[in-house]
């Protein structure tokens, strides 16, 4: 069987580091917030090219935490992607604001910027975008959009570690950003964790303020703030892994190439190359019209695929307001996209047996 993802296989290469690492800090006395949450903290924030970052508990709540920090009126809309992981409108909506969704390009699966501009209203405050699948968003456009109509820009790149794009990595090309560090992504934790970069300084202290109960000094709160704060093992965990990320978004990148170079069955649509570094591969998606086949098709013969995702936000119980919503490339994508196994886990042995799989489908 060949699994979609192995985290065993791709963190056995860090196991006797992280046993030492997790060691020291069960003997430092000191678990939540301290040195090595700053340390991690000021390692990230150089990788992404910012001023800041602050580690907080998980991706949704670094995408939360940046919205509350905005402190825009409640009911303010926010525009972002129809076809997203839940959590990208969550933030949204448990932050008092209202999504507005916008249909993505359908070949680059990302929110479609000139589609954006006659979704504007005088209550519009931000753009919420998602670097999907670990590919970049055309930020040029999407910033020239925001500075005409005078709006925040906020990334979502819990899926693009390490992207880069315009000369810049991802968690740069806005006003502020979101990393969730879920064990599954390219720079994956040991549990939960996330974090947060900018170069704002005020907004920066204020998502610091806010992840720790709203307060700077202990027992002195300003604000009304939440618990999401990042632990020491993680933090630490995390700083030895992000000197390994570009070589793994590399190691991706390869096979990445090797799929797109491959396969060929014209019943299997392949996702589009884009400049280098452009793309980390968080998942490689296809598009296939009979999905249902050739999912049972790929488990008999021993390869576990996954689907990102099966339902539209729209379509979603929890979401019943935006029900009445049309959305026919996002409903589309949510029918045919598979994502095929990725990850540090393959060797091209192993993708060399799936591409012949899929090429005699
Ligand atoms: C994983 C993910 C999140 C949420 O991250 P958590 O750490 O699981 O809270 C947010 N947005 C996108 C696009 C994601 O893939």
């Amino acid at each position: 069987m060949i699994k979609f993802l192995d985290l065993q296989e791709i963190n056995r290469p860090y196991y006797e580091a992280m046993e030492r690492i997790s060691s020291e800090v069960i003997r430092s006395g000191w678990y939540i917030l301290g040195e090595r949450v700053r340390e991690f903290e000021n390692k990230f924030a150089k990788f992404c090219g910012v001023d800041y970052c602050i580690g907080v508990g998980n991706g949704l709540d670094a995408l939360s935490l940046i919205l509350k920090a905005m402190d825009f009126e409640k009911g303010s809309e926010i525009l972002v992607p129809a076809n997203t992981y839940i959590a990208t409108v969550l933030a949204i909506t448990e932050a008092g604001y209202r999504p507005i969704l916008i249909e993505p390009d359908s070949a680059t699966f990302n929110i479609d910027s000139t589609l954006m501009e006659h979704q504007i209203t005088s209550r519009t405050k931000a753009i919420l975008v998602v670097h999907l699948y670990g590919r970049c968003c055309d930020m040029e456009a999407i910033n020239g959009i925001a500075k005409k109509h005078g709006l925040k820009v906020i990334e979502d790149c819990a899926q693009a570690h390490g992207a880069m794009t315009l000369g810049k990595r991802v968690g740069n090309l806005s006003d502020a950003a979101a990393f969730s560090f879920y064990p599954g992504k390219n720079l994956g934790a040991f549990g939960d964790a996330g974090a947060v970069t900018t170069s704002d300084q005020a907004l920066a202290q204020r998502v610091s303020i806010l992840r720790n109960y709203g307060s700077e000094i202990k027992y002195h709160n300003l604000i009304k703030g939440v618990n999401s704060r990042l632990d020491e093992f993680q933090a630490a965990l995390l700083s030895h892994k992000l000197d390994f990320l570009d070589q793994e978004n590399a190691k991706r990148e390869q096979l990445a190439e090797y799929y797109l170079t491959h396969i060929k069955n014209a019943k299997v649509e392949l996702p589009e190359r884009s400049n280098r570094g452009a793309n980390v591969w968080h998942l490689f998606v296809v598009r296939v019209k009979d999905r249902a086949g050739f999912i049972e098709y790929m488990k008999e013969s021993g390869i576990e695929t996954m689907i990102h995702y099966p339902i539209p936000i729209h379509n979603q119980e929890a979401y019943k307001e935006l029900a009445h919503l049309k959305l026919p490339i996002t409903e589309k994508i949510h029918q045919e996209v598979v994502s095929l196994p990725m990850g540090g886990h393959l060797s091209i042995d192993d993708l060399s047996y799936i591409v012949s799989k899929i090429n005699s489908y």
